[in-house]
Protein backbone atom coordinates (compact mmCIF):
# COMPACT_ATOMS: atom_id res chain seq x y z
CA UNK A 1 0.00 0.00 0.00
CA UNK A 2 1.48 3.23 -1.31
CA UNK A 3 1.00 6.43 1.12
CA UNK A 4 1.31 10.06 0.61
CA UNK A 5 4.37 12.07 1.83
CA UNK A 6 2.42 13.54 4.54
CA UNK A 7 1.32 10.09 5.92
CA UNK A 8 4.94 8.77 5.11
CA UNK A 9 6.64 11.58 7.00
CA UNK A 10 4.45 11.02 9.93
CA UNK A 11 5.62 7.71 10.41
CA UNK A 12 9.19 8.23 9.97
CA UNK A 13 8.61 11.20 12.38
CA UNK A 14 7.03 8.52 15.01
CA UNK A 15 10.33 6.70 14.87
CA UNK A 16 12.44 9.77 15.47
CA UNK A 17 13.67 10.49 11.84
CA UNK A 18 13.74 14.17 11.86
CA UNK A 19 11.58 15.64 8.79
CA UNK A 20 10.58 18.64 7.16
CA UNK A 21 7.56 19.85 9.07
CA UNK A 22 4.98 20.38 7.29
CA UNK A 23 0.96 20.45 7.60
CA UNK A 24 -1.67 18.98 5.62
CA UNK A 25 -4.38 21.20 3.92
CA UNK A 26 -7.73 20.98 1.90
CA UNK A 27 -8.34 24.16 0.30
CA UNK A 28 -6.21 27.70 0.44
CA UNK A 29 -7.73 28.74 3.89
CA UNK A 30 -6.61 25.79 5.55
CA UNK A 31 -2.87 26.69 4.29
CA UNK A 32 -3.28 30.10 5.06
CA UNK A 33 -3.67 28.72 8.36
CA UNK A 34 -1.06 26.03 8.52
CA UNK A 35 1.50 28.39 7.31
CA UNK A 36 0.58 30.95 9.65
CA UNK A 37 0.83 27.55 12.27
CA UNK A 38 4.36 26.32 10.95
CA UNK A 39 5.53 30.08 11.13
CA UNK A 40 4.64 29.70 14.84
CA UNK A 41 6.49 26.65 15.50
CA UNK A 42 9.90 26.64 13.36
CA UNK A 43 9.85 30.36 12.55
CA UNK A 44 9.94 30.10 8.81
CA UNK A 45 8.49 32.89 6.74
CA UNK A 46 8.93 30.82 3.22
CA UNK A 47 6.41 27.91 2.79
CA UNK A 48 6.84 25.38 0.33
CA UNK A 49 3.02 23.87 -1.20
CA UNK A 50 3.48 20.54 -2.19
CA UNK A 51 0.73 18.66 -3.97
CA UNK A 52 -0.30 15.02 -2.23
CA UNK A 53 -0.72 12.70 -4.82
CA UNK A 54 0.62 8.84 -5.56
CA UNK A 55 3.09 9.89 -8.17
CA UNK A 56 7.08 11.14 -7.89
CA UNK A 57 7.89 13.91 -9.82
CA UNK A 58 5.99 16.37 -8.55
CA UNK A 59 8.47 19.02 -8.77
CA UNK A 60 8.88 18.51 -12.48
CA UNK A 61 5.27 18.71 -12.99
CA UNK A 62 4.48 21.80 -11.29
CA UNK A 63 3.23 20.35 -7.88
CA UNK A 64 5.99 21.62 -5.82
CA UNK A 65 5.84 25.39 -4.77
CA UNK A 66 8.00 27.73 -2.92
CA UNK A 67 5.66 30.96 -1.34
CA UNK A 68 7.28 34.06 -0.20
CA UNK A 69 4.65 35.15 1.82
CA UNK A 70 0.85 34.60 2.96
CA UNK A 71 -0.56 35.83 0.02
CA UNK A 72 1.29 33.59 -2.06
CA UNK A 73 0.73 30.86 0.23
CA UNK A 74 -2.91 31.28 -0.55
CA UNK A 75 -3.10 31.82 -4.25
CA UNK A 76 -0.27 28.71 -4.68
CA UNK A 77 -2.22 26.22 -2.55
CA UNK A 78 -5.68 27.55 -4.25
CA UNK A 79 -4.00 26.95 -8.01
CA UNK A 80 -2.37 23.57 -7.20
CA UNK A 81 -5.65 22.05 -4.90
CA UNK A 82 -7.90 20.62 -7.57
CA UNK A 83 -5.55 20.80 -10.66
CA UNK A 84 -4.72 17.69 -12.93
CA UNK A 85 -1.05 17.16 -11.97
CA UNK A 86 0.69 15.57 -15.10
CA UNK A 87 4.46 14.34 -13.80
CA UNK A 88 6.83 12.48 -15.67
CA UNK A 89 5.38 9.33 -13.33
CA UNK A 90 1.78 9.69 -13.98
CA UNK A 91 -0.66 9.03 -17.13
CA UNK A 92 -1.34 11.73 -19.95
CA UNK A 93 -4.19 12.71 -18.10
CA UNK A 94 -2.32 13.16 -14.60
CA UNK A 95 -3.87 12.51 -11.22
CA UNK A 96 -6.19 15.01 -9.19
CA UNK A 97 -5.03 17.11 -6.52
CA UNK A 98 -7.16 17.27 -3.13
CA UNK A 99 -4.98 18.35 -0.66
CA UNK A 100 -1.71 19.95 -0.60
CA UNK A 101 1.51 19.95 2.47
CA UNK A 102 2.48 23.16 3.41
CA UNK A 103 5.76 22.48 4.57
CA UNK A 104 8.52 24.92 6.29
CA UNK A 105 11.32 26.00 3.63
CA UNK A 106 14.59 24.47 4.94
CA UNK A 107 16.63 25.77 1.79
CA UNK A 108 17.39 28.94 3.40
CA UNK A 109 17.35 31.67 1.25
CA UNK A 110 20.83 32.79 -0.47
CA UNK A 111 21.96 29.85 0.72
CA UNK A 112 24.74 27.50 -0.53
CA UNK A 113 25.64 25.24 1.61
CA UNK A 114 22.86 22.87 1.38
CA UNK A 115 23.37 19.28 -0.26
CA UNK A 116 20.67 16.50 -1.41
CA UNK A 117 21.07 13.34 -0.85
CA UNK A 118 18.89 9.88 -2.31
CA UNK A 119 18.59 7.49 0.23
CA UNK A 120 16.10 4.32 -0.23
CA UNK A 121 15.60 1.53 2.00
CA UNK A 122 14.08 -1.92 0.58
CA UNK A 123 14.68 -5.83 0.05
CA UNK A 124 16.87 -7.44 -2.25
CA UNK A 125 15.02 -10.23 -3.60
CA UNK A 126 18.61 -11.52 -4.78
CA UNK A 127 20.09 -12.06 -1.04
CA UNK A 128 17.18 -11.88 0.58
CA UNK A 129 18.10 -9.24 2.74
CA UNK A 130 17.55 -5.56 3.27
CA UNK A 131 19.28 -3.27 1.97
CA UNK A 132 19.92 0.87 2.23
CA UNK A 133 20.66 2.26 -1.45
CA UNK A 134 21.97 5.95 -1.33
CA UNK A 135 23.48 8.42 -3.38
CA UNK A 136 25.30 11.60 -3.46
CA UNK A 137 23.22 12.66 -6.57
CA UNK A 138 20.15 13.62 -4.51
CA UNK A 139 16.88 15.73 -5.71
CA UNK A 140 16.96 13.94 -9.32
CA UNK A 141 15.80 10.90 -11.05
CA UNK A 142 17.61 8.02 -9.79
CA UNK A 143 16.93 6.09 -12.74
CA UNK A 144 19.11 8.68 -14.54
CA UNK A 145 21.58 8.44 -12.45
CA UNK A 146 22.06 4.93 -12.27
CA UNK A 147 22.21 4.81 -16.32
CA UNK A 148 24.69 8.19 -16.74
CA UNK A 149 26.28 8.07 -13.44
CA UNK A 150 26.20 4.31 -11.71
CA UNK A 151 28.88 4.52 -9.61
CA UNK A 152 27.62 6.99 -7.48
CA UNK A 153 25.25 4.93 -6.05
CA UNK A 154 26.16 2.80 -3.05
CA UNK A 155 24.55 0.20 -1.23
CA UNK A 156 24.75 -1.57 2.05
CA UNK A 157 23.14 -4.92 3.01
CA UNK A 158 21.92 -5.39 6.44
CA UNK A 159 22.27 -8.65 8.41
CA UNK A 160 18.65 -9.70 9.73
CA UNK A 161 20.51 -11.68 12.24
CA UNK A 162 22.12 -8.52 13.95
CA UNK A 163 20.34 -4.93 12.50
CA UNK A 164 21.99 -2.28 11.09
CA UNK A 165 25.65 -2.08 12.54
CA UNK A 166 27.28 1.23 13.91
CA UNK A 167 29.66 0.96 11.37
CA UNK A 168 27.64 1.02 8.51
CA UNK A 169 25.95 4.27 9.25
CA UNK A 170 28.91 5.77 9.31
CA UNK A 171 30.07 4.12 6.34
CA UNK A 172 27.03 5.55 4.47
CA UNK A 173 27.85 9.13 6.16
CA UNK A 174 31.43 8.79 4.93
CA UNK A 175 30.78 7.92 1.68
CA UNK A 176 28.40 11.19 1.57
CA UNK A 177 31.63 13.24 2.12
CA UNK A 178 30.08 14.43 5.61
CA UNK A 179 32.06 15.24 8.83
CA UNK A 180 31.98 17.36 11.70
CA UNK A 181 28.08 17.76 12.96
CA UNK A 182 26.86 16.58 9.89
CA UNK A 183 28.57 13.44 9.63
CA UNK A 184 26.95 12.44 13.29
CA UNK A 185 23.85 13.07 12.13
CA UNK A 186 23.64 11.45 9.41
CA UNK A 187 25.01 8.29 11.29
CA UNK A 188 21.55 9.25 13.58
CA UNK A 189 19.29 9.73 10.52
CA UNK A 190 20.13 6.51 8.84
CA UNK A 191 19.86 4.27 12.01
CA UNK A 192 16.70 5.65 12.83
CA UNK A 193 15.25 5.61 9.06
CA UNK A 194 16.06 1.79 8.97
CA UNK A 195 14.44 1.05 13.06
CA UNK A 196 11.19 2.80 11.09
CA UNK A 197 11.80 0.60 7.96
CA UNK A 198 11.60 -2.42 9.88
CA UNK A 199 9.21 -1.87 12.71
CA UNK A 200 6.74 -0.28 10.26
CA UNK A 201 6.63 -3.78 8.01
CA UNK A 202 7.76 -1.37 5.09
CA UNK A 203 8.13 -2.65 2.02
CA UNK A 204 10.32 0.13 0.39
CA UNK A 205 10.93 3.91 1.76
CA UNK A 206 12.48 6.13 -1.09
CA UNK A 207 13.25 9.67 0.56
CA UNK A 208 14.52 12.03 -2.10
CA UNK A 209 16.02 14.57 -1.44
CA UNK A 210 17.86 13.72 2.48
CA UNK A 211 18.93 17.24 3.01
CA UNK A 212 21.47 18.38 4.75
CA UNK A 213 20.47 21.89 5.90
CA UNK A 214 23.15 25.14 5.94
CA UNK A 215 23.22 24.57 9.59
CA UNK A 216 24.03 20.56 9.11
CA UNK A 217 20.81 19.03 10.16
CA UNK A 218 19.64 16.04 8.02
CA UNK A 219 16.02 15.26 7.33
CA UNK A 220 13.66 13.72 5.02
CA UNK A 221 12.48 16.37 2.58
CA UNK A 222 10.04 14.38 0.61
CA UNK A 223 8.80 10.58 1.65
CA UNK A 224 7.67 7.95 -0.46
CA UNK A 225 6.38 4.77 1.77
CA UNK A 226 5.01 1.72 0.77
CA UNK A 227 3.42 -0.82 3.89
CA UNK A 228 3.27 -4.56 2.89
CA UNK A 229 0.15 -5.10 2.41
CA UNK A 230 -0.03 -8.65 3.93
CA UNK A 231 1.03 -6.62 7.36
CA UNK A 232 -2.17 -3.96 7.67
CA UNK A 233 -4.30 -6.72 9.59
CA UNK A 234 -1.37 -5.80 12.98
CA UNK A 235 -0.76 -2.20 11.52
CA UNK A 236 -4.39 -0.93 11.99
CA UNK A 237 -3.26 2.98 12.33
CA UNK A 238 -1.51 2.50 9.16
CA UNK A 239 -4.42 1.08 7.07
CA UNK A 240 -6.55 3.49 7.94
CA UNK A 241 -4.11 5.52 5.71
CA UNK A 242 -5.18 4.12 2.44
CA UNK A 243 -6.68 6.73 0.09
CA UNK A 244 -8.95 4.43 -2.03
CA UNK A 245 -9.07 7.70 -4.23
CA UNK A 246 -5.62 7.12 -5.63
CA UNK A 247 -5.58 3.56 -6.47
CA UNK A 248 -7.40 1.92 -9.74
CA UNK A 249 -10.93 1.87 -8.80
CA UNK A 250 -11.43 -1.59 -10.87
CA UNK A 251 -9.28 -3.08 -8.55
CA UNK A 252 -10.50 -1.21 -5.97
CA UNK A 253 -13.87 -2.90 -6.41
CA UNK A 254 -12.50 -6.32 -7.54
CA UNK A 255 -10.48 -6.33 -4.10
CA UNK A 256 -14.20 -5.31 -1.68
CA UNK A 257 -15.93 -8.47 -3.61
CA UNK A 258 -12.45 -10.79 -2.74
CA UNK A 259 -10.97 -10.99 -6.31
CA UNK A 260 -7.43 -11.11 -7.41
CA UNK A 261 -7.37 -8.81 -10.24
CA UNK A 262 -4.43 -6.19 -11.71
CA UNK A 263 -5.42 -4.41 -13.99
CA UNK A 264 -2.91 -4.31 -17.71
CA UNK A 265 -3.05 -2.28 -20.89
CA UNK A 266 -4.10 -5.48 -23.28
CA UNK A 267 -7.49 -6.15 -24.94
CA UNK A 268 -7.77 -9.67 -23.65
CA UNK A 269 -9.41 -10.40 -20.58
CA UNK A 270 -8.99 -13.17 -18.59
CA UNK A 271 -10.66 -15.09 -16.03
CA UNK A 272 -8.32 -17.46 -14.42
CA UNK A 273 -8.05 -20.17 -11.21
CA UNK A 274 -4.65 -20.25 -9.29
CA UNK A 275 -2.60 -17.69 -9.76
CA UNK A 276 0.06 -19.52 -11.24
CA UNK A 277 -2.22 -20.76 -14.65
CA UNK A 278 -3.24 -17.24 -14.75
CA UNK A 279 0.36 -16.56 -15.20
CA UNK A 280 0.62 -18.73 -18.10
CA UNK A 281 -2.56 -17.85 -19.58
CA UNK A 282 -0.78 -14.19 -19.83
CA UNK A 283 1.83 -15.98 -21.64
CA UNK A 284 0.05 -18.13 -24.06
CA UNK A 285 -2.38 -14.94 -24.78
CA UNK A 286 1.45 -12.93 -26.03
CA UNK A 287 2.69 -15.94 -26.79
CA UNK A 288 -0.91 -15.76 -29.82
CA UNK A 289 0.13 -12.31 -30.76
CA UNK A 290 -1.78 -10.68 -28.02
CA UNK A 291 -1.74 -8.57 -25.11
CA UNK A 292 -3.97 -9.58 -21.80
CA UNK A 293 -6.21 -6.47 -20.62
CA UNK A 294 -5.64 -8.26 -17.07
CA UNK A 295 -4.52 -10.65 -14.21
CA UNK A 296 -7.34 -12.24 -12.68
CA UNK A 297 -7.25 -15.06 -10.21
CA UNK A 298 -11.16 -16.48 -9.35
CA UNK A 299 -10.08 -18.54 -6.83
CA UNK A 300 -11.61 -21.60 -6.04
CA UNK A 301 -15.00 -21.38 -5.94
CA UNK A 302 -15.90 -20.61 -9.60
CA UNK A 303 -19.85 -20.72 -9.28
CA UNK A 304 -22.44 -18.67 -11.16
CA UNK A 305 -22.11 -15.62 -8.81
CA UNK A 306 -18.32 -15.85 -8.80
CA UNK A 307 -17.81 -15.76 -12.81
CA UNK A 308 -20.40 -13.18 -13.12
CA UNK A 309 -18.37 -10.89 -10.84
CA UNK A 310 -15.74 -11.64 -12.64
CA UNK A 311 -17.55 -10.89 -15.85
CA UNK A 312 -18.58 -7.56 -14.44
CA UNK A 313 -15.11 -6.68 -13.44
CA UNK A 314 -13.47 -7.41 -16.25
CA UNK A 315 -15.92 -5.38 -18.66
CA UNK A 316 -15.06 -1.97 -16.56
CA UNK A 317 -12.40 -1.87 -19.08
CA UNK A 318 -13.06 -0.76 -22.00
CA UNK A 319 -10.33 -1.87 -23.81
CA UNK A 320 -11.60 -5.82 -23.43
CA UNK A 321 -12.42 -6.73 -26.44
CA UNK A 322 -12.49 -10.57 -25.71
CA UNK A 323 -12.54 -12.61 -22.63
CA UNK A 324 -10.90 -15.94 -22.53
CA UNK A 325 -11.96 -18.26 -19.17
CA UNK A 326 -9.30 -20.97 -18.66
CA UNK A 327 -10.19 -23.24 -15.56
CA UNK A 328 -8.54 -26.12 -14.56
CA UNK A 329 -11.05 -28.16 -12.83
CA UNK A 330 -9.28 -30.43 -9.81
CA UNK A 331 -11.58 -29.66 -6.94
CA UNK A 332 -14.07 -27.84 -8.81
CA UNK A 333 -15.78 -29.97 -11.40
CA UNK A 334 -16.06 -28.72 -14.85
CA UNK A 335 -19.44 -29.32 -15.42
CA UNK A 336 -20.61 -26.54 -12.50
CA UNK A 337 -17.94 -24.14 -13.71
CA UNK A 338 -19.73 -24.55 -17.04
CA UNK A 339 -22.78 -24.04 -15.90
CA UNK A 340 -22.20 -20.97 -13.97
CA UNK A 341 -20.91 -19.31 -16.98
CA UNK A 342 -24.05 -20.05 -19.00
CA UNK A 343 -25.93 -18.78 -16.27
CA UNK A 344 -23.52 -15.64 -15.24
CA UNK A 345 -24.27 -15.08 -19.27
CA UNK A 346 -27.95 -15.33 -19.13
CA UNK A 347 -28.15 -13.05 -16.33
CA UNK A 348 -26.24 -10.70 -17.63
CA UNK A 349 -27.76 -9.99 -20.53
CA UNK A 350 -26.47 -7.24 -23.10
CA UNK A 351 -23.73 -6.38 -20.88
CA UNK A 352 -21.82 -8.56 -22.46
CA UNK A 353 -20.98 -7.61 -25.56
CA UNK A 354 -17.78 -8.95 -26.54
CA UNK A 355 -16.66 -12.80 -27.71
CA UNK A 356 -16.15 -15.13 -24.69
CA UNK A 357 -13.45 -18.55 -25.14
CA UNK A 358 -14.08 -21.08 -22.35
CA UNK A 359 -11.34 -23.79 -21.70
CA UNK A 360 -12.65 -26.33 -19.05
CA UNK A 361 -9.90 -28.53 -17.91
CA UNK A 362 -9.87 -31.62 -15.55
CA UNK A 363 -13.23 -32.84 -14.05
CA UNK A 364 -15.75 -33.57 -16.04
CA UNK A 365 -14.44 -31.64 -18.99
CA UNK A 366 -16.25 -33.46 -21.32
CA UNK A 367 -19.64 -32.89 -20.05
CA UNK A 368 -18.86 -29.37 -19.56
CA UNK A 369 -18.17 -28.71 -23.12
CA UNK A 370 -21.92 -30.05 -23.89
CA UNK A 371 -22.94 -27.77 -21.71
CA UNK A 372 -20.88 -24.65 -23.25
CA UNK A 373 -21.92 -25.75 -27.29
CA UNK A 374 -25.53 -26.64 -26.33
CA UNK A 375 -26.08 -23.17 -24.55
CA UNK A 376 -27.10 -21.51 -27.64
CA UNK A 377 -24.88 -18.67 -26.55
CA UNK A 378 -22.19 -16.94 -28.19
CA UNK A 379 -19.29 -18.54 -25.89
CA UNK A 380 -16.80 -20.49 -27.97
CA UNK A 381 -15.47 -23.32 -26.49
CA UNK A 382 -11.87 -24.99 -26.53
CA UNK A 383 -10.08 -27.79 -24.58
CA UNK A 384 -6.79 -27.41 -25.71
CA UNK A 385 -4.77 -24.34 -23.91
CA UNK A 386 -3.13 -23.39 -27.49
CA UNK A 387 -6.47 -23.71 -29.36
CA UNK A 388 -8.26 -21.22 -26.87
CA UNK A 389 -5.38 -18.69 -27.51
CA UNK A 390 -5.76 -18.88 -31.10
CA UNK A 391 -9.56 -18.67 -31.23
CA UNK A 392 -9.19 -15.60 -29.28
CA UNK A 393 -6.86 -13.98 -31.92
CA UNK A 394 -8.95 -15.19 -34.47
CA UNK A 395 -11.70 -13.21 -32.88
CA UNK A 396 -10.09 -9.96 -32.44
CA UNK A 397 -8.73 -10.84 -36.00
CA UNK A 398 -12.19 -10.25 -37.25
P1 LIG B 1 8.98 15.25 -6.07
O1 LIG B 1 9.29 16.17 -7.19
O2 LIG B 1 7.63 14.60 -6.23
O3 LIG B 1 10.05 14.23 -5.85
O4 LIG B 1 8.84 16.14 -4.73
P2 LIG B 1 9.93 16.58 -3.65
O5 LIG B 1 9.31 16.54 -2.32
O6 LIG B 1 11.19 15.80 -3.80
O7 LIG B 1 10.19 18.09 -4.01
C1 LIG B 1 10.72 18.48 -5.25
C2 LIG B 1 11.79 19.51 -5.09
O8 LIG B 1 11.28 20.67 -4.45
C3 LIG B 1 12.96 19.09 -4.20
O9 LIG B 1 13.90 18.31 -4.88
C4 LIG B 1 13.53 20.42 -3.78
O10 LIG B 1 14.48 20.85 -4.73
C5 LIG B 1 12.32 21.35 -3.80
N1 LIG B 1 11.99 21.66 -2.39
C6 LIG B 1 11.43 20.85 -1.48
N2 LIG B 1 11.36 21.45 -0.27
C7 LIG B 1 11.87 22.70 -0.45
C8 LIG B 1 12.09 23.82 0.43
O11 LIG B 1 11.83 23.79 1.62
N3 LIG B 1 12.60 24.95 -0.14
C9 LIG B 1 12.92 25.03 -1.45
N4 LIG B 1 13.40 26.17 -1.92
N5 LIG B 1 12.76 23.99 -2.29
C10 LIG B 1 12.25 22.85 -1.80
MN1 LIG C 1 11.31 13.70 -4.37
Amino acid sequence: MNLHEYQGKEILASFGVRIQRGIVAHNAKEAVDAAKQLTQETGTGWHVIKAQVHAGGRGKGGGVKLAKNLKEVEELAGSIIGMNLVTPQTSAEGKKVHQVLIAEDVYYPGDSETSEFYMSVLLNRATGRNMIMYSTEGGMDIEEVAEKTPHLIFTEEIDPAVGLMPFQARKIAFNLGLSGTAFKEMTKFVSALYKAYVESDSSMFEINPVLKTSDDKIMAVDAKVTIDDNALYRRKTYAEMRDLREENPIEVEAKAVGLNYVDLDGNVGCMVNGAGLAMATMDLIKMAGGEPANFLDVGGTADAKRVEEAFRIILKDPNVKAILINIFGGIVRCDRVAQGVVDAYKNMGDAIQVPIIVRLQGTNAEIAKEIIDNSGLAVHSAVQFKEAADKVEELLAN
